[in-house]
């Protein structure tokens, strides 16, 4: 019986059921998902050292021969086989530690290659090898199976070892490659000289040179980023995301009124950026802009401005929040701010009891514009937002691509504007929107004090609460972060709920609120607004409140555990604090101030420029974790990074573009095979779902 590439992973040789599970946890379903299971690193075997060669504190792969061995316990939970061995250039120890289990295997006069980190053995005078893998070579046959070539190295998951997960993406490479269709246009291949795909996939599992790999990587890659183009591009061009819509006629009355009744007047780079969007709603083309500006820049005065000015035009404008406690708090400040404008404002999130509910929907479906603030449940079916003039998305890297597509086509292409505290690799820019527009604030409202950030170990945990008191008898207020909401067993972290407790006992006289994410929403919205309201002077929280909250009065942070946050992160928390004119203070508080903590601080300790420190982080992290887009839903490439590969990106992007020009049906035969790639992504190979 063939396979198909839909075949489940059991059915390949020698998987069965069991195993089956096994590779289900690696996330492999299917004979196609092992074809492209491409190796997580390889190990050169191409040229092996010998013994003579080796050096101490290399790490190498070697081929010896077993003279004599012996294993002993050396203590409880230390158990050590060693071996004298040799190959043909001189003498070596092997040690294995805490692997019994191939007491059953390894025997004098047998043939092994082993992988470890060589060490000199001041007894013996012999070099020593600590063997992390061993194989077994038992015939010629293995000897030319496992060395002379680079060999791939695969992720594992617990209960399958190496030379299994290669064997078996072996045999799936072996039965599957038959079926690999290359769906790229032969045109498109030979003009940016490409690679076929079976030998390019061949080559990623089996390298056989660093050129050919490169080669074929970059094969792949253009795949991912092509076909992931394409998509969005037609998706683009369906959503008539550049096409025309009607200008809004703005008069800044409101405006101009709104300007008047905040307390302080707007920094120039408000202004600017205030300026370039009223430009962008006056014109017939929909705003595709993005803002970016750090923690405390006064986006959020901004994002009003543009609100009001589709209300001036008659439309209603409406804010999408990441959060719900970010909806609620910019919906009371806005309701406040506007109260005197006889402006209708409501809040739309979801969960909301009936009434509420039916009430918002009632003031979204009336005839009169109106402003809407609410999270993702604006995307559901029911709320008509078809009178949309503007549409503002905060924190926009916390929402997915087709969440928001979701949201602009069911507004009717409205002008649309996206803030964000973090700034975004251009590769990323591209991936999830397309040509933007960009503008930034570059400028802090005045009277800012800089926060001083100091790192510290748990032991002066007294001497900032004595801090935090000083703080407190002048009537500020104090938030203390924790990472986790409970305590778990792997990580032995203090979490917010034991935090909470501890807390309250050491400052009595204070009132003590815990805030985090499993409360309900309208727990949170209560303890924000005590918070707010400075009935409740010490906030206990998980990063709940790391975005956007905006609390002036508070000058003090305590971060518990800061190793375990990232940089941005640190930094947006820490953006939390230094709102008012006051002096403010941040703890970062870490179980080491080693100096390898110290550098990994210096970047937040340092500077209170949340760019300069997202590029550290990005560089340390990796996007993915810095923008937060992993659950966001931006595309999980097999070989692609966007940082590294942004240039294949702008080709493939290039590509994409001039494809869907040419022939925007894709129903030409060169194209017609892309088509057939768009439309199914489980019978060809390389490619992204959009979700
Ligand atoms: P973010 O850019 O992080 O969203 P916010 O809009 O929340 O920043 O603004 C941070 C704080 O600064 C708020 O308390 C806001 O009222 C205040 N603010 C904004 N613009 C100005 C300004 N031009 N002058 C003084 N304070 C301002
Ligand atoms: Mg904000």
């Amino acid at each position: 019986m063939g396979l198909s590439l839909t075949s489940d992973v059991q059915y390949i040789k020698g998987v069965g059921p069991a195993i089956g599970q096994l590779l289900n946890k690696l996330g492999l379903y299917t004979l196609k998902d092992c074809l492209i299971f491409f190796p997580r690193e390889y190990d050169d075997r191409r040229k092996l050292p010998c013994v003579k060669e080796v050096e101490c504190g290399d790490m190498v792969t070697i081929v010896l021969t077993i003279e004599s061995m012996s294993d002993k316990k050396i203590k409880k939970g230390l158990h050590v086989i060693e071996a004298v061995t040799f190959d043909s250039s001189d003498w070596m120890k092997a040690v294995w530690f805490n692997q019994a289990y191939l007491l059953k295997v390894l025997k004098p006069g047998l043939k092994l290659l082993v992988k470890g980190k060589v060490e000199t053995n001041l007894f013996t005078y012999m070099p020593q090898i600590n063997v992390s893998e061993t194989e077994i070579l038992r015939s010629v046959d293995d000897i030319k199976k496992s060395t002379g070539v680079i060999i791939p190295i695969y992720n594992l998951t617990a209960g399958l070892y190496q030379a299994q997960i290669r064997e078996i993406i072996k045999q799936a490479f072996m039965t599957g490659k038959t079926l690999i269709q290359d769906n790229l246009s032969n045109h498109i291949k030979r003009e940016h000289n490409l690679m076929e795909l079976l030998p390019a996939i061949t080559e990623i599992h089996y390298p056989t040179s660093v050129e050919n790999y490169k080669k074929a990587r970059y094969r792949i890659v253009f795949d991912e980023f092509f076909f992931y183009q394409l998509r969005l591009e037609k998706q683009r061009i369906q959503h008539k995301q550049i096409a025309k819509t009607t200008p809004l006629i703005i008069t800044q009355s409101l405006i101009n009124h709104y300007y008047q009744a905040l307390p302080y007047s707007l920094t120039n780079a408000q202004n600017k950026v205030i300026h370039e969007i009223l430009e962008d709603l006056r014109k017939p083309v929909a705003m595709n802009r993005l803002i970016q500006g750090d923690v405390g820049s006064g986006k959020t005065d901004v994002a009003i401005v543009t609100l009001l000015a589709a209300i001036e035009a008659g439309k209603n404008g409406v804010l999408m929040a990441p959060t719900e406690i970010l909806a609620t708090q910019h919906y009371l400040k806005i309701k406040g701010l506007l109260a005197p404008f006889n402006i209708q404002c409501t809040l739309l999130k979801g969960k909301m009891k009936k009434r509420e509910k039916e009430e918002s929907l009632a003031v979204i479906e009336s005839s009169e514009a109106c402003i809407i603030i609410g999270t993702h449940s604006l995307i559901e079916q029911y709320v008509n937002l078809s009178n949309c003039g503007v549409m503002i998305i905060d924190e926009q890297h916390r929402f997915g691509v087709m969440q928001r597509i979701k949201l602009q086509d069911k507004a009717n292409n409205p002008h649309c504007l996206f803030m964000t505290a973090t700034p975004i690799p251009r590769s990323y820019m591209l991936t999830c929107f397309g040509d933007l527009d960009k503008s930034i604030i570059d400028e802090l409202p005045p009277g800012r004090v800089r926060p001083v950030t100091s790192l510290v170990t748990d032991e002066f945990l007294p001497q900032i609460y004595q801090k935090c008191v000083e703080r407190l008898r002048l009537k500020e207020q104090v938030y203390i972060v924790f990472p986790l909401v409970e305590e778990s067993e792997k990580v032995d972290l203090k979490s917010a709920v034991d935090g909470f407790e501890s807390i309250d006992i050491i400052f009595k006289e204070y009132q003590v609120g815990l805030i985090h994410g499993r409360m309900k929403p309208d727990e949170k919205n209560e303890i924000m607004k005590e918070f707010k309201d400075n009935k409740i002077q010490i906030l206990v929280s998980t990063t709940v409140i790391e975005v956007g909250v905006d609390v002036p009065n508070a000058t003090i942070m305590v971060i518990q555990d800061a190793d375990r946050f990232g940089l941005s992160q640190l930094h947006q928390l820490r953006g939390r604090i230094g709102r008012g004119g006051k002096q403010s203070y941040c703890f970062l508080i870490s179980k080491s101030n080693s100096d390898q903590a110290k550098k990994r601080f210096k970047a937040i300790t340092d500077t209170a420029d949340g760019f300069k420190i997202a590029e550290y982080d990005l560089k340390i992290r990796g996007p993915g974790d810095v923008l937060g887009t992993r659950q966001a839903g931006l595309p999980q490439f097999q070989l692609a990074d966007l940082l590294r590969d942004e240039q294949v990106l702008l080709l493939a992007r290039k590509v994409a573009k001039q494809v869907l020009k040419e022939d925007p049906e894709l129903s030409s035969d060169g194209y017609r095979s892309l088509k057939t790639q768009l439309e199914s992504f489980t019978d060809t190979m390389i490619g992204q779902h959009l979700n």
